[in-house]
């Protein structure tokens, strides 16, 4: 149980696997993923496609090895770049003995694709010696023809069986480190195939709408595809592929993740449509702040609204908030409160040196505190709140012997109190401890003022005998 339970997704159990130093599956985030369209053959128009897409965010990246000459270039590139690389490899069991030796981390290469079960053994064992993992990629567009044969076209069941074919092949050669895809470019097939794959195995999922199309289409049907999944809780390890810079294909990634709580990584902007009412140039203010805040890499919210309506309402919501006001007078809220009027300043320019300096804060508290760590709550001690919000006193409890406090319901705290006015106390349960953690705001600390804009979970455990 969290803060918001209605926000909660669970995931489904994998076993985990590693891609380099990434970890995939388990409790690991969920990674990004990209792959370069660049010859793999031109390493250094390939070393300057992966610092782009790193510099984006991207976790993993994946370059095609068609011949030996792009194995042959995959060392030089793997040495001169700090994110994991995958080896794409086709048919050829050779290219992926190469690609393990040169330093790829991982190999996607479908074990049944690659002749007899001699140059299969080879393939696992150049993995084992190089500490490579290895994707399984089924294709709706590229299934075995025995399959086709037996359900006629590509469907869930035929890709399913395929996964299982290939990985099978890999478990009887006591490999175990791999995840699978099973990618369609029609989303129902592609979410239907991974949701049977998700229910009969525990391997790690990269899940992807396939030739998704150009941006504008390819990110929404990779976000309604992608965003079931994820949100169902399947999913490990993601690309989007679009047509489209790949640079693109990781922000899109990220945007999905962030739309669904699952990760965050720079400044999610909630901005309106604008329309009449707004008293400023909502779209193109929205349009350069992105520009200008691409470098923040600190999660944090910027609401940018046109006007009043709906402005206060989503500032309370976020770490720095502006609402377009009458006269050219706009009001700035920080961790979400009004804090001061604009008038007659450029507001990108100020919006931009807030987000930074409140992103330099969080980074500084994090670095104080310890992101997400627990800090330990004796028995029956008060916590003072300063929020600014009742909803933040909303504190869950998430411990086996846990009990949860409800939205301004004292008496589901027995013993204890809570008070979910602004400044207002929570006092523990006498007879229990707790942990907090602290996922914003200033560093945790027992019996002192917390600050604004805390958000946490409060672990309750019954006492220590
Ligand atoms: S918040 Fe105001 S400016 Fe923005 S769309 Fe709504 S009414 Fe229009």
């Amino acid at each position: 149980m969290s803060v918001r339970p209605y926000r909660d997704v669970y995931r489904r159990k994998s076993r985990q696997v590693r891609v380099g130093a990434v970890l995939v599956g388990g409790d690991a985030p969920i990674s990004v993923q990209s792959m370069t369209n660049t010859l793999t053959t031109d390493a250094a128009a390939t070393i300057r496609q992966v610092r782009d897409l790193e510099a984006a965010g991207a976790d993993i990246v994946r370059v095609s090895c068609p011949d030996a000459e792009s194995t042959a270039a995959l060392g030089e590139i793997v040495r001169a770049v700090q994110v994991p690389i995958v080896a794409d490899i086709h048919f050829h069991y050779k290219r992926a003995i190469e690609a393990a030796e040169a330093g790829a981390a991982c190999l996607r290469i479908n074990p049944g694709n690659i002749g007899s079960r001699e140059r299969v053994r080879e393939v696992v064992r150049a993995a084992k010696d190089h500490g490579c993992s290895m994707r399984i990629g089924v294709n709706a567009g590229s299934l075995e023809r025995d399959l086709l044969e037996k359900y006629g076209e590509p469907c869930p069941e035929a890709m399913v069986e395929s996964a299982l074919n290939h990985a099978r092949i890999l478990e009887d050669e006591d490999f175990f480190e791999f995840k699978i895809s099973c990618k369609a470019s029609d989303v129902f097939l592609a979410v239907a195939a991974y949701q049977s794959l998700a229910e009969v195995c525990d391997y790690p999922l990269h899940v992807g709408i396939t030739e998704a199309g150009g941006l504008r289409a390819g990110t929404v049907k990779s976000s309604i595809g992608l965003g079931g999944l994820l949100w169902a809780g399947v999913g490990d390890t993601l690309r989007v592929s679009l047509s489209a810079d790949p640079v693109e294909e990781v922000k899109v990634g990220f945007d999905i993740l962030k739309s669904l709580g699952l990760r965050h990584r720079g400044v999610n902007v909630v901005s309106c449509p604008s329309c009449a009412r707004q008293q400023f140039d909502v779209i193109k203010t929205v349009e350069v702040l992105e520009q200008r805040l691409a470098h923040i890499t600190t999660p944090m919210t910027l609401s940018v609204i046109g006007c009043v309506v709906n402005g206060p309402g989503e500032a309370r919501e976020t770490d720095i908030g502006f609402t377009g006001g009458g006269n050219g007078t706009h009001q700035v809220y920080i961790n979400g409160l009004p804090d001061h009027r604009l008038k007659d300043r450029d507001v990108v320019d100020h919006l931009v040196e807030l987000v930074e300096r409140k992103a330099a804060e969080i980074e500084a508290a994090e670095a104080e505190s310890g992101a997400g760590s627990r800090t330990p709550l004796a028995a029956g001690r008060r916590i003072l709140l300063a929020i600014s919000e009742p909803e933040i006193v909303r504190l869950a409890a998430g411990s086996r012997h846990s009990r949860h406090y409800a939205r301004g319901d004292p008496a589901s705290a027995p013993g204890g109190g809570h008070d979910p006015r602004p400044g207002g106390a929570l006092r523990l349960p006498r007879n229990v401890d707790a942990d907090l953690r602290v996922y914003r705001g200033v560093p945790a600390a027992a019996g002192r003022d917390l600050g604004r804009g805390l958000q946490g979970d409060l672990h309750l455990h019954r006492p220590r005998r």
